[in-house]
């Protein structure tokens, strides 16, 4: 087994190296290999994504990511910023199916802006379809417009676009993970005004047949961000598109208190996976130790299980996480009166000190 280390920018480096050094300490028979991405591939290699880290990524069974960006890169070309390089490793890698799990552990009700009783025992799955919908659509661009309200001015435009396989495949992906929970899939789409979600909801609608044992609703978008904060708990999984999927699991995120807290996995049809925090590169906390390392460590745990075949490894590194929030131990963005605040390194090495203690304790 082969994994591709791509660390990445800001806070990559460092919520990665503590990632590492949990995967290590499990003593499994991996490789793992390091390479450049984003930011720092552009300075080096003068591309966010250099061939040579296409081709360790190709050839690895996952991708453990860290974040790219900063906005020092703002004014590149778009085809050589750092955030290009995640959008050509899925599409090489065919990335379309993104799970982001949102759990709101018990430690950390406190941290959610909602209130406890809203949040407490929170577990919900977002999918969202990650190669398709307007974000990869042709044609895009800029040109004089020669209809619409302002005729001869200037004006940009993208295209929204699903294929039936497209929505078939990641229709499937949801039902099948709702089969191993609670059996409920609500599908996300904007069918009263876009003829790609009415297409999207008539085949989620004609894939759901295969599944009668689960329960299928469907839900316009702008319910469903209302729905997200007033009742979370009604959700399961949750299946909807790239852009509608994008701006749903970062306000999912957020009912559990800190982006810093939440894990995903990107993958494709034969299980290869990229594994990365919800979160971007945070360049206003870069470099002072004190970013959150526990999503990237959840992320490994996702890497175990869905592209490596270890899910007791998996259930170790969740279970240490959760001990080492019963201790009390949180980093500033999880905070509370009354716990103690640690760096991102002391929160590494309180995970790895969990894993250990209990492989000694049996
Ligand atoms: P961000 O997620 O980097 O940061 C948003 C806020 O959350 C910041 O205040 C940050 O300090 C905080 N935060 C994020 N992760 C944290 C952690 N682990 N621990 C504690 N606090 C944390 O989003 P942004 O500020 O909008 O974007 C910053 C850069 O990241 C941009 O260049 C953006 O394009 C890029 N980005 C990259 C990815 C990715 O690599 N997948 C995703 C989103 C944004």
């Amino acid at each position: 087994m082969k994994i591709a280390v791509l660390p990445g920018d800001g806070i990559g480096t460092e919520i990665v190296a503590e990632a590492v050094k949990v995967l290590d300490v499990l003593d499994l028979k991996f490789e793992m290999e390091s390479a450049l991405v984003g930011g720092a591939a552009y300075e080096a290699h003068g591309h966010p994504l250099p061939e040579s880290t296409l081709k360790l990524a190709k050839e690895s069974d996952a991708v453990l990511f860290g974040a790219v960006g900063d906005w020092k890169y703002d004014k590149l070309d778009r085809p050589l910023r750092p955030e290009q390089a995640i959008l050509g490793l899925r599409k090489n890698l065919g990335l379309f199916a993104n799970f982001r799990p949102a759990i709101c552990y018990e430690q950390l009700v406190d941290a959610s802006s909602l209130k406890p009783e809203l949040i407490a025992g929170l577990d919900i799955l977002i999918i969202r379809e990650l190669t398709g919908d307007i974000y990869f659509g042709q044609p895009r661009g800029r040109r004089t417009a020669v209809d619409g309200h302002f005729p001869g001015a200037e004006e940009a435009f993208d295209t929204m676009r699903y294929s039936r396989p497209e929505v078939e495949r990641i229709a499937r992906v949801a039902f099948e993970a709702a089969r191993k929970r609670s059996k409920r899939v609500t599908s996300v789409d904007k069918a009263n005004v876009l003829e790609t979600f009415q297409f999207w909801k008539d085949i989620v609608t004609e894939v759901g047949k295969e599944y009668p044992d689960v329960e299928l609703d469907h839900m316009y978008v702008d319910n469903a961000a209302m729905q997200l904060v007033k009742a979370p708990k009604k959700f399961d999984v949750v299946v909807t598109g790239n852009m509608f999927g994008d701006i749903l699991s970062d306000e999912a995120a957020m009912l559990t208190g800190s982006i810093g807290m939440l894990p995903s996995a990107s993958l494709n049809s034969s299980n290869q996976g990229l594994y990365e925090p919800s979160h971007g590169s945070a360049p206003d906390i870069a470099g002072k130790g004190v970013a959150n390392p526990l999503a990237t460590i959840l992320s490994a745990a996702m890497m175990l299980r869905f592209s490596l075949n270890q899910p007791e490894a998996a259930d170790r590194i969740e279970s240490a996480v959760k001990d080492v929030l019963a201790s009390g131990l949180r980093t500033g963005d999880i905070w509370s009166e009354g716990t103690k605040r640690v760096g991102t390194r002391e929160m590494g090495d309180a995970v790895v000190a969990a894993i250990t203690k209990k492989t000694i304790t049996g």
